[in-house]
Parts: C-alpha cells; sequence; structure tokens
C-alpha cells in the first residue's frame, strides 16, 4: 500500500481523535504530524510522540506531505482549505464543512482547478444506531416507513467556547443538526419537499442551543429532527413507523425494540382499557396475537471505512463515500431551517 501521508491541522478534542483513533496505515493513510495554532497542543502531540509544524506554511511546503486533516473551528475552514488545496495537499475536512453555501462552492471549484480531493467527514453515516434504521428503511421489514424522527438530547448546554459564538459557526444546527441531516438526506431516496423549523435559545447564547425541523419529502416520508441541550430527560434516538410497524433505538446502547403487526386487528371486539377518567378502545394496545416483537440486531455498514475510501479515492480514482454535492445539499438545507426558523414559515425546498 503505498500510504498516503497526513497531517491533522487543529489537535484538539477531534483531531486527537483521528490522529489517536481513526486514522490507522491499515485504511492507507498515515498521520505524520500535527499542526495546531496553540503552543499547549503541540507540546502535548509532541508527549503523544507525534512530530510537530509550528506553521502551517511549514506543513504546506513540505512536499512529502500529501494530504491534511482540517479539525479546527468551522469558521477556519474555508481558509485553510483552500491554502491547502492550492499547496497541492489532498483534504479531509470536519464538519460542518463550512459556514455556509457560498464557501463551500468555493472550495468546490478550487478543488476541481486544483484537481485535489476534498472530502468532508460525515462520520455518523457509519455509526451503528442509523444503520439499522437505514437497513429497515431500506428492506421494508415493518413496510415502508413514512415518519422518521431523529433526535439526540442532552443537559449539559453547549460544550467548550468556541460553539457559543456564531462567528466561529456555534450551535447545535451546525454542531449537531448536520449529522442527523446528513445521516436523514443519506438515506431518503426522494426530493426533500418542505421544511419547517424552530430554533431554541434557553440558555441565552447567540447561536441556537437545539432545534427541531419538520421536513416532508415526495415519496411521503415525514421527519422530525431534533437536537437538545438542555433535556434533563431524554426521548428516543429513534422512532420510527412504517406501514406495519414501528421501531424504536433509545440510545447508543442500541437499546430498543421493533414491533410487527403479524396478524389481524380485530377491530370490531376491541376490549376498552381505563385511561384517566375515561375507557379508550383506540387508545389499547393491541392483542398479543396481532403483533410480534423483535429484537435490534447490529447491521454492518455495506461500504467501505472514511479513510479507506478516502485512500481509494485519492490513488485509484473510486467513488467517495461522503459526495460533496450531497454535503451542499445538507448545508443547503441548514440554510433553509435557518429561515424557516427565522419566518416561522413552512418553506419549499427546490
Ligand atoms: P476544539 O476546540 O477541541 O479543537 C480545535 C483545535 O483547533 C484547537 O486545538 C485550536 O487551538 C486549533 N485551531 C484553531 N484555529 C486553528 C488554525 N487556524 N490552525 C490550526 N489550529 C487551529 O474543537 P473540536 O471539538 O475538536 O472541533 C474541531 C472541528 O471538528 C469542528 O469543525 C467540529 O465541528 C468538528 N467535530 C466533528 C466531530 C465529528 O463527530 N465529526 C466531533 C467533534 C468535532
Amino acid at each position: 500500500m503505498n500510504l498516503i501521508n497526513l497531517v491533522v491541522i487543529g489537535y484538539g478534542g477531534m483531531g486527537s481523535y483521528h490522529a489517536r483513533e481513526l486514522i490507522k496505515e491499515t485504511d492507507g493513510v498515515k498521520v505524520v504530524g500535527i499542526h495546531d495554532i496553540d503552543p499547549e497542543r503541540l507540546e502535548l502531540a509532541k508527549e503523544n510522540h507525534f512530530e510537530v509544524y509550528e506553521t502551517l506554511e511549514s506543513v504546506l511546503t513540505d512536499q512529502s506531505v500529501e494530504a491534511v486533516l482540517i479539525a479546527t473551528p468551522n469558521d477556519s475552514h474555508k481558509e485553510l482549505a483552500i491554502a491547502a488545496m492550492k499547496a497541492g495537499k489532498h483534504v479531509v475536512c470536519e464538519k460542518p464543512v463550512m459556514m455556509n453555501t457560498k464557501e463551500l462552492e468555493e472550495v468546490m471549484t478550487i478543488s476541481k482547478q486544483e484537481e485535489k480531493i476534498f472530502m468532508v467527514h460525515q462520520n455518523r453515516r457509519w455509526d451503528n444506531d442509523f444503520l439499522i434504521i437505514r437497513d429497515l428503511y431500506q428492506q421494508p421489514k415493518i413496510g415502508e416507513l413514512f415518519q422518521i424522527e431523529s433526535r439526540v438530547q442532552g443537559a449539559n448546554g453547549i460544550p467548550g467556547d468556541w460553539r457559543h459564538l456564531k462567528q466561529h459557526g456555534g450551535g447545535m444546527v451546525l454542531d449537531w443538526g448536520v449529522h442527523l441531516l446528513d445521516q436523514l438526506l443519506f438515506m431518503v431516496d426522494s426530493k426533500l419537499t418542505t421544511v419547517a423549523a424552530d430554533l431554541s435559545y434557553v440558555l441565552g447564547d447567540e447561536v441556537d442551543d437545539g432545534f427541531i425541523s419538520y421536513l416532508t419529502f415526495e415519496n411521503g416520508v415525514r421527519a422530525v429532527i431534533e437536537v437538545g441541550t438542555t433535556n434533563f430527560i431524554k426521548l428516543p434516538r429513534w422512532y420510527v413507523r412504517g406501514f406495519e410497524g414501528a421501531a424504536v433505538i433509545n440510545d447508543w446502547d442500541l437499546s430498543g425494540k421493533i414491533v410487527k403487526q403479524t396478524g389481524t386487528i380485530d377491530h370490531h371486539n376491541l376490549v376498552p382499557i381505563q385511561a384517566g377518567q375515561g375507557l379508550t378502545k383506540t387508545m389499547a394496545p393491541p392483542s398479543e396475537e396481532a403483533t410480534t416483537t423483535y429484537e435490534i440486531n447490529e447491521v454492518v455498514a455495506d461500504f467501505d471505512s472514511f479513510y479507506h475510501n478516502f485512500y481509494e479515492v485519492v490513488r485509484k480514482k473510486a467513488e467517495p463515500i461522503v459526495k460533496n454535492e450531497e454535503v451542499y445539499r445538507v448545508l443547503r438545507l441548514i440554510e433553509t431551517i435557518f429561515e424557516a426558523a427565522e419566518t416561522k414559515q413552512v418553506l419549499t425546498f427546490e
């Protein structure tokens, strides 16, 4: 394997995780150094036995470096990506790829001009919980899915410093929203038609600390995407309904269940249950004979790992799993979410 020598730019939380866990020589990519503007982070990189590059210039002029990973705050992605590609390096860029679609257009143009690969690390396409739901969507075990609710909720507020600030691309739509929206658009093979959204500012920051978005697709799928950082009780990570059942995945531990209608519901002889101060047949559980409950089983990705795909794209012109056009569509959706929330309108997604 002709390894791709890569320098990590930004050795913070995510950059150090790439260097430590994600980038593997067995995938064809080798970390040959670290660059960060913070001397303390460089010191840490040295302690962790990495070569360090004190300046960006020294990375860009090193002919042995073929690629960089950009894992810096969101507002610095564009300049770093353009400088790297102009210096002849391929780029892996953290999400959210850019601050807006205009920036991404510029970067995609440079990528074409310089003939350098620019690939975005939408790593949550490989998440187990997502792969299970995608499998339910693709092999309709509970019938065609028509309702998809995807949520992440915590109670720790917005972490760190720059994520609180607009100028750095802070806020939860850009931070977590971009993952959930990317998963949704990667899964649902239909035109997105309408977008409604509400952003929350419970913490009083200048950026959103969470949001709810309601999306509809041409094929009838409706989706609720929600991110919260002030939720002391969490709702399930996924709740989906198909025409023959429903599934829930509670959390990252993949606990949950799939309930499928496997018998006939006797609508005429339903037995009412006591519900509060009344009786109800409508809300009574279906008879045990009418449904079967299944466990959630892990699903293995039917596509390559991120970095091996990057290697194949660079060395063998393979198709990228994360395509820039897809990332662009997600960023356009994010812009539409901001607009829908601000105007309090349901917007058509062209
Ligand atoms: P962080 O604040 O922990 O780290 C950022 C690092 O970048 C810091 O060490 C800082 O000194 C350095 N830096 C800032 N500007 C720089 C510059 N111009 N040149 C070189 N170094 C610079 O932030 P983080 O949580 O690691 O996030 C970094 C990026 O990774 C963000 O874009 C974020 O959205 C993304 N991220 C992605 C995931 C994921 O799952 N894909 C998870 C976390 C973060």
